[in-house]
């Protein structure tokens, strides 16, 4: 099942992700606490990049209007353990939908409707990591961002 796909059951896929984040956070021994939990399903609400200030609107929708900081830390904690990206160039988040085993994606950003897709490109990683470590530069996070159109969005027009 492809996220770019017209129809895919995003209820499933919603809770699918839920729950393997609380599985992630028992197996590393960290607490996927309500507000982390609630910040988790408000990013996850679409494939989309979305800001922090549309997730406090999001949440705001659904609930009381919670503190900035208090989201800033969760979506912290949700990237530390890996459950939610930083979008570098759009300074927005987007849920993890990839099993990661440890090792980075390469992302593909919609510049047109924001969809994130994740992808495995183990040898861009490998190459771009040993070209680092060749200068003498000891690599402790790499992202590849890759900004365009979706499928999606070519077919619309
Ligand atoms: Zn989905
Ligand atoms: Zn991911
Ligand atoms: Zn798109």
């Amino acid at each position: 099942m492809s996220i770019s796909e017209p129809v895919h059951d995003h209820a499933v896929c919603t809770a699918e992700l839920l729950s393997r984040a609380e599985r992630t956070c028992e197996r590393r021994g960290a607490r996927f606490t309500g507000q982390r939990r609630d910040v988790l399903k408000c990013v996850a609400q679409s494939h989309a990049a979305v800001g922090a200030y549309d997730i406090i609107e999001r949440m705001a929708s659904r609930g009381p209007r919670p503190a900035p900081i208090s989201v800033y830390r969760a979506l912290d904690f949700l990237e530390a353990h890996g459950l939610v990206h930083r979008i570098e160039s759009r300074n927005a988040f987007v849920a993890c939908t990839h099993p990661h085993d440890g090792k980075p994606a390469a992302l593909l950003v919609c510049a047109s409707c924001g969809l994130v897709e994740e992808f495995e490109a183990p040898a861009l990683f490998e190459s771009l990591e040993s070209a680092a470590e060749a200068r003498g530069f000891d690599v402790s996070r790499s992202v590849v961002e890759l900004t365009g159109r979706c499928a999606r969005c070519q077919e619309s027009g």
